[in-house]
């Protein structure tokens, strides 16, 4: 039994049934039989400590930064220890008590020492945990010490024990895996490491197998009772919009076009996404689809996240398309009411074909007559519902997502389940250089004289400000010794949603402010500088940006407003500031604004940081320009649950896999699942029941029960 006290602490950490107690999994392991002394301990290396606790002490080197200090003592010398924002270790470790630490080894004013490192009294003699040479760390919080959270886990393991194995016997044999009893066992309380690592293949091999399941079935119960619409592919528009492009394809565009009109002319629901980075042409491939839905008597809403960008379309694709006979209108949130009355009203009566917008698009008096396909662009910057909510206004439309994240294909299938995807690898204009160089802020002056000399052309300059603010208190603690890091200790972990690194950054509009009105003092004194932020109103933007691809103004000074998609040729020079404090991707994002045209680029990443990891990670932008193999190289600097942000549904229900690494039984679990359904698409036989039971718990917000 539990105390409410105590079973209060637990639902913070999600744990409310038996269920989620035997899936609160270890975060980490401490690896006794790999134990170092204080002496033998090598610095620089990750190892695990074993001692006692002489001393410890709670400091306050500022107002608002509390740390503990532990002095640990072996028979071979001491070990300082430093744990940030963990106040409570006071109240879980004293003197005298035994520990083991484990961390990396530094050596800083005259002691070796580990900053953060997992600390577990494992003198008690009341737990499991000395069942074996490893010891599991449960993630744990303040009220509730991990050794007192692997009790708990423990009595739960017992009580479960004798469960059936929902995962048909035939899987388990094909992939050799540990029975889910075991298994469970072995993750909590592993023997050995390699002992840990079976049993979290076997759980993750699971988990997976239910997301794809689940999402799936989820798709197909969409599709259900309604009739999709196979589409006319070859017809006269789509004809029409071909001979009117004033450009050849590229190859991979043609490709990513053949397979789009493919799935759009079979009889099922088409689920396609096409990825490809800034600047690759994915607006024009999608042409061809919404001319599609127009020769076969359809109508189709293309979605974009902003309004600029919707501007965009209405006037680059949608000048396309009316010039094919495809009639299209504007919608977003300044659309006068009048006209909007008008807009939506023909368009529910089957007048106009195409409907480009923003979230204005997804409001009730948008209604079309017959809606079979729906174009989201920049995807990723839409949240499920919003997904749903565009697709509920037809019958069973087909779909189609445009996106510059460059998610590899597995996170595409952990995310979607049945999705087909196309991908475009390169720019039309590839020729066009565009470089890049990390510039620490004292050599800032180069990248500024280089923006001089491409206005002196008659290019035009974009300033990037910093974001300021934010992140400022995170910035002290990293000085005062990578706090951040100190996630450990059971702080509540809120995952960095989103891998495409767009997180509502706060545009700090004061520093961007006085950023523009000094460069147009000082070093743009001869030229027109103009601002542009996310606290400026729509119609404000626009006419900045109109003024900017005009040319009448030549520096714009923007926060990361800059959108997603603006294309302004001319503009060759990007600065951006403080670039460190920005996500890869997002930097990558932010230099496909540069080099769209037909002249090379320059794009300049100034950063005040001397931090080594910093440092390297913006290097990172220097060697390659490929926005996959940024993005895989994000992915590999980040934890598992920043990666499947929880904004996406079913992947709250994942707690072990980790994208990158797990791609392989990504890629198994699906072909499983789409089997499986393919025989008992409810999984209603015997073996099948229990599994089925399973995806509902994990993915559907089911609970235990009966
Ligand atoms: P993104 O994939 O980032 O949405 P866009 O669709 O905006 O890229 O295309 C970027 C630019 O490349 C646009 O100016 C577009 O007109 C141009 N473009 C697209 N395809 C081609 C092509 N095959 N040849 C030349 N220019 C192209
Ligand atoms: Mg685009």
């Amino acid at each position: 039994m539990v105390s409410p006290a105590r079973a209060k602490a637990l639902e913070k950490l999600g744990v409310r049934t038996l269920r989620d107690l035997l899936t609160h999994f270890p975060r980490s392991y401490l690896d006794l039989s790999q134990v170092e002394t204080c002496a033998s301990a090598r610095i620089g290396e990750t190892c695990t400590i074993r001692g006692t606790v002489h001393e410890i002490k709670l400091k306050k080197p500022r107002y608002n930064l509390k740390l503990v200090e532990i002095a640990l003592v072996d028979g071979t010398g001491i070990l300082m220890v430093t744990a940030f924002r963990q106040p409570w270790l006071m109240d879980q470790v004293k003197a005298g008590d035994e520990v083991a630490v484990s961390g990396k080894v530094t050596f800083d004013y005259g002691y070796k020492r580990m900053t953060n490192p997992f600390i577990e009294v494992v003198g008690e003699q009341d737990g499991p945990s000395m069942a074996g040479a490893v010891v599991p760390v449960h993630p744990a919080t303040e009220k509730l010490s991990a050794a007192w959270v692997r009790r708990i886990v423990a009595n739960g393991l017992e009580e479960a024990d004798g469960a059936f194995d929902p995962l048909p016997l035939g899987l388990r044999l094909r992939y050799r895996l540990m029975s889910r009893n075991a298994a469970l066992h072995a993750i909590h309380f592993p023997r050995t490491m390699d002992e840990a690592a079976e049993a979290r293949r076997r759980l993750v091999y699971e988990e997976l197998l239910y997301l794809e399941l689940f999402l799936m079935q989820e798709g197909a119960e969409r599709a259900r009772g309604a009739t999709p619409t196979a589409h006319v592919v070859d017809g006269r528009r789509v004809g029409a919009f071909a001979t009117g492009l004033p450009f050849a394809l590229t190859g991979e565009q043609e490709r990513a076009r053949d397979e789009i009109l493919a799935a759009m002319a079979a009889s099922s629901a088409m689920n396609h996404m096409l990825l490809g980075d800034v600047g690759t042409g994915k607006t024009v491939v999608a042409g061809f689809a919404l001319a599609a839905a127009a020769d076969t008597g359809g109508q189709a809403l293309l979605l974009a996240p902003t309004e600029v960008l919707a501007r965009q379309h209405a006037e680059g694709l949608g000048s396309l398309l009316a010039a094919a006979g495809v009639s299209c209108e504007l919608l977003t949130g300044s659309t006068p009411a009048a006209e909007r009355a008008s807009i939506t009203g023909r368009f529910a009566a089957g007048e106009v074909d195409v409907l480009i917008g923003t979230h204005a698009l997804l409001s009730d008096d948008v209604q079309p007559a017959r809606l079979t396909l729906a174009v989201i662009d920049e995807q990723q910057r839409f949240g499920v519902d919003q997904r749903a909510r565009l697709l509920a206004k037809g019958e069973a439309p087909d779909a189609l997502y445009l996106t510059a994240t460059p998610i590899p294909r597995t996170l595409a299938l952990a995310l979607y389940g049945n999705l087909t995807l196309s991908y475009l690898k390169h720019r039309p204009h590839d020729a066009v250089s565009r470089s890049t160089r990390v510039l620490p802020k004292e050599l800032q002056g180069e990248a500024f004289d280089a923006a001089r000399a491409a206005l002196a052309r008659g290019e035009q300059v974009y300033v990037v400000c910093p974001l300021v603010g934010k992140s400022t208190a995170e910035r002290d603690e990293k000085a005062a010794g990578k706090a951040s890091d100190a996630d450990a200790a059971g702080e509540e972990y809120h995952p960095v949603v989103a891998i495409e690194g767009e997180g509502d950054f706060d545009d700090d509009v004061t520093a961007a402010t006085k950023e523009a009105a000094m460069l147009q003092a000082t070093t743009f004194a001869d030229y027109t500088v103009e601002l542009m932020h996310g606290g400026m109103g729509a119609d404000a933007k626009r006419a900045v940006m109109e003024r900017f691809r005009d040319g009448e103004v030549q520096v714009l000074v923007a926060t990361t407003v800059i959108e997603v998609g603006v294309d302004v040729p001319n503009a060759t020079v990007m600065i951006v500031q403080d670039a460190d404090r920005f996500g890869l991707a997002q930097l990558h994002q932010l230099r496909g604004r540069v080099g769209r045209g037909t002249k090379a680029a320059e794009v300049f990443l100034v950063s005040a940081s001397t931090r080594d990891e910093s440092l390297a990670r913006l290097a990172a932008m220097e060697t390659t320009d490929d926005g996959f193999e940024l993005a895989a190289y994000d992915l590999s600097l980040r934890r598992e649950g920043d990666i499947l942000g929880n904004r996406q549904h079913g992947a709250s229900g994942l707690k072990l896999v980790n994208i990158m690494r797990d791609g392989a039984v990504i890629e198994a679990a699906h072909a499983d699942a789409a089997a499986l359904l393919d025989v008992d698409p409810c999984l209603e036989e015997p073996d099948h029941r229990a599994m089925a039971r399973e995806v509902r718990l994990a993915f559907a917000g089911e609970t235990v029960g009966g």
